[in-house]
């Protein structure tokens, strides 16, 4: 299937290295209750990209999503100011994070409006947003006193 054509406004096409990563981790996904298997990359100012998978546990509670694996394990190596982010599942049409992993990567980006989330699947489908579109008004640290 063709990429979506993005109409006015709408983030530019994604990063197709990024989206390689995102399907490549998907594949270790460990989900073996949901069956629904995600990969998440995310690309950090500076251009390093880390990978993530969803986590799932026997007590579902505590499963955990591929994207916020991704940007943990970016934090984690001192890299705070996400620039994009890409998430493979096998959706038709492709999945987009869900308000938590939404809200986790509201934290580390500098200007949700300048960050980029493309969700695709392994046939080619894609859709993309800016951050700022999937999570309008959210909460921030600015909040806080
Ligand atoms: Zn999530």
């Amino acid at each position: 299937m063709t990429a979506s054509h993005p109409g006015p406004g709408s983030p530019p096409p994604g990063d197709p290295a990024l989206e390689a990563h995102a399907c490549d981790a998907q594949r270790r996904a460990y989900a073996p209750y949901s069956k629904f298997q995600v990969g998440a990359a995310v690309r950090m100012v500076g251009g390093e990209i880390f990978d993530g998978i969803n986590v799932e546990n026997a007590s579902y509670g505590l499963s955990v999503c591929a994207e916020r694996i991704a940007v943990f394990a970016a934090v984690n190596a001192g890299a705070r100011q996400l620039a994009a982010v890409a998430v493979c599942t096998e959706a038709s049409p492709p999945a987009s994070p869900c308000g938590a992993c939404r809200q986790v990567l509201l934290e580390f980006a500098p200007d949700p409006a300048a960050v980029t989330v493309t969700a695709v699947n392994p046939r080619g489908e894609r859709r993309s947003w800016t951050l700022a579109a999937l999570i309008p008004d959210g909460f921030s640290g600015k909040e806080l006193p």
